[in-house]
């Protein structure tokens, strides 16, 4: 199995509530905002790899020690939701949130985001952020119930919040994402939106509707936003991406028929790009670029032998 950013670790088990006598170590996940409480290191010199990170830290890690303690109380400021995540190894996982006006952290702490963690951050601990941040989301936005306005009551046996008025129940939501690259002879279609950094591209992307296939989705997607049609999907890879809430599933497809027709608002600029040529690219923090990468490199091989440059 592919190894991907924010997917969970294998030692991981889910839970939401501690199992008997606390003991060992625990982890704290506490955000502030979509940032991260962190020990960190000052700022690398070295590119950050992701044009929309404008540096990374040299290194960072969970918090440890007196400043994080084992009840709620021990945060330094008041947490306005905690939740339990599971266990990682033999660790107590946590997640908590802090407000807005929350006095500054400790000495030695600080608030990132978790673009600029990754491949900083262990591995482990960074996919753990992912989820607690979107439990977190998910817990704030439940408060009340979306029927009939009642406040909602955490379920003790399984993660959801349920309406005591009217017995609906909340649970944490997942927007499927289609993802998909078209290929056409040695080129690949990519597109930027309005709101990319300068100058780069991406495979196309879209959230699925309901009543939707994956497929279906792939193919309505690239067509409104290029105006091409596809054929012959063919699954890639999925990643969680907690950008807010998603999960992504790639696919690589072919090009069937049809020119390129940026949608209006949506798509800056499309263009067939040679493998051998391809423009910026998303970091490796998404699956857009392993999409991308694995592509290209499957298709270098014959692109090479028929330009003659092959090696
Ligand atoms: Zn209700």
């Amino acid at each position: 199995m592919a190894q991907m950013p924010f997917m969970s670790p294998l030692d991981f088990e889910p839970a939401v509530a501690p199992a008997g006598s606390a003991g060992g170590e625990e982890r704290w996940f506490v955000f502030r905002g979509d940032r991260l409480l962190v020990e960190l290191g000052p700022p690398s010199p070295h590119p950050s790899g992701d044009l929309r990170v404008p540096a990374r830290p040299t290194w960072a890690r969970l918090p440890q020690g007196p400043a994080l303690h084992k009840n709620n109380n021990g945060l330094w400021s008041p947490p306005t939701r905690t939740l339990y995540l599971g266990r990682l190894g033999g660790s107590d996982c946590w997640a908590a949130e802090l407000p807005a006006e929350a006095p500054p952290p400790p000495p030695g702490l600080g608030w990132e985001g978790l673009r600029a963690l990754f491949s900083v951050l262990e591995d482990a601990h960074f996919a753990l952020a992912g989820r607690a941040i979107q439990l977190l989301d998910w817990d704030r936005n439940h408060r009340f119930c979306g029927r009939c306005g009642a406040p909602t009551e955490a379920k003790a046996e399984e993660r959801s919040r349920v309406c005591p008025a009217c017995r609906l129940a909340a649970y944490p939501r997942i927007a499927p994402a289609v993802m998909g690259l078209v290929r056409r002879g040695s080129r690949l279609l990519l597109a930027r939106g309005p709101h990319f950094p300068p100058g780069m591209y991406s495979a196309l992307a879209g959230f699925v509707e309901p009543g939707e296939t994956l497929e279906q989705c792939l193919a309505r997607e690239v067509a409104e936003e290029v105006g091409v049609r596809i054929s012959r999907p063919r699954y890639f890879a999925s990643q969680p991406w907690p950008f807010p809430n998603s999960l992504m599933i790639a696919f690589v497809c072919d090009w069937e028929s049809g020119e390129i027709r940026p949608q209006a608002g949506e798509i800056e600029a499309a263009d067939w790009f040679e493998v051998l040529q391809l423009p910026k690219l998303p970091s490796k923090i998404s699956i857009a670029r392993r999409l991308i990468d694995g592509v290209a490199a499957e298709m270098l091989p014959s692109v090479s032998a028929n330009t003659g440059s092959g090696a």
